[in-house]
Formats: structure tokens, sequence, C-alpha cells
């Protein structure tokens, strides 16, 4: 794997709602950190969270982590998409149940549209489970490139039953 020469700054979010959730979300961080090339900066708290889309699935649990990272966004994609399949990751039905999901929150403050990334995640300004985790580990002036400060997203997004949990 390529390495660029200074590492960037990087926000991650993590999702799932089967098996041990919990479990497989420090799991996950755990092997996060131990990529060449990424090292983990901040870890927020677990949240659980109400399925968007079908509704007949478990809550999901979600973090959001802050990275420095030497990998190119699409390696650390690669990473991500690496690390969800050893924590038997299936992809099946869209916004269906996961045992693990890792998405690029932002990368640097760049905007990247490609066929495989889009960064900012489209997401971010819609999602509770995204923004309130986020706002934990990120510093308050955020800049969501292309979008708005996080401290306006967050003023117009509803928590929808979001609960921090204990763990
Ligand atoms: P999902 O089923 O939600 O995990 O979506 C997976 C696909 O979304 C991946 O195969 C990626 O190519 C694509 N994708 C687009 N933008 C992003 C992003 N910012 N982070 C992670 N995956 C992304």
């Amino acid at each position: 794997m390529k390495l660029q020469e200074t590492a960037v700054e990087a926000y991650l979010g993590l999702g799932s709602n089967l098996g041990d959730s919990i479990a497989t979300l420090k799991s996950a961080c755990l092997a996060l950190a131990a990529v060449e090339g990424i090292q983990l900066l901040a870890v927020s708290a677990f949240y659980r969270s109400r399925p968007v889309g079908p509704q007949d699935q478990p809550d999901y649990v979600n973090a959001a982590i802050r990275i420095g990272t030497k990998l190119s966004a699409e390696a650390l994609l690669d990473a991500l998409h690496t690390i969800e399949n050893q924590h038997g990751r299936v992809r099946t039905q869209h916004w269906g149940p996961r045992t693990l999901d890792l998405d690029i929150l932002l990368y640097d403050d760049q905007q990247i549209q490609t066929q495989r990334l889009r960064i900012p995640h489209p997401e971010i300004p819609f999602r509770g489970f995204v923004l309130y985790p986020l706002q934990e580990i990120a510093p308050a002036d955020l800049h969501i490139p292309g979008l708005d400060s996080l401290r306006n997203l967050l003023a117009s997004c509803p928590q929808d039953g979001l609960e921090k949990i204990d763990s």
C-alpha cells in the first residue's frame, strides 16, 4: 500500500445492528488502529438509533471516530471494506441489517465525487446518529465542506430517539 508523506485528518462513521454490535464496533476500532497508515485519534460514545428504511430490523449501534491517515481516500475505503468483510459483512438489502458498516464521513477538507466515493458522506446533514457522535470528537467550529457548519446542521437535525449507551 502506498502511503502519503503527510497524514490528513478524517472522520469515520461506524454502525452495526446484527450480533453483538457493541463488541463489533470495539473490534472494528482495534482493527482500524492496526492498519498501517491509520492512527486512531478519538472515538465518540456509542449511540443506539432507530433503523432508517425498513423498520423490521433491530436498532443500530453507531459511533464516529477521528483518525489521522496517510492513506488516500480510495485506499482508506478499501481498508474499511476489508474490515467490514472480516466482521462478516454481507451486502444484501439497501439500508438492510448489517454486522458492520464503515463510512468515510469527511476526508481532510476535500469534496470527492467518484464512482466509488462521495465525500462528505451524503447522509451527514440528515442523520442524528452521524451528527451527534461527530460533535463529540470534532472541533466546535467544524465546517462540512460544501454544506454548513456542524453546529448549524445539528440545530436542524432531530435526535429521533437517539440514545447514548454506557459501554
Ligand atoms: P453501504 O451499503 O452504505 O455500505 O454503501 C457501500 C458503498 O457506498 C461502497 O461500496 C462505496 O463505494 C460507496 N460509498 C460512497 N461514498 C462513500 C463514503 N463516503 N464512505 C463509504 N462508502 C461510500
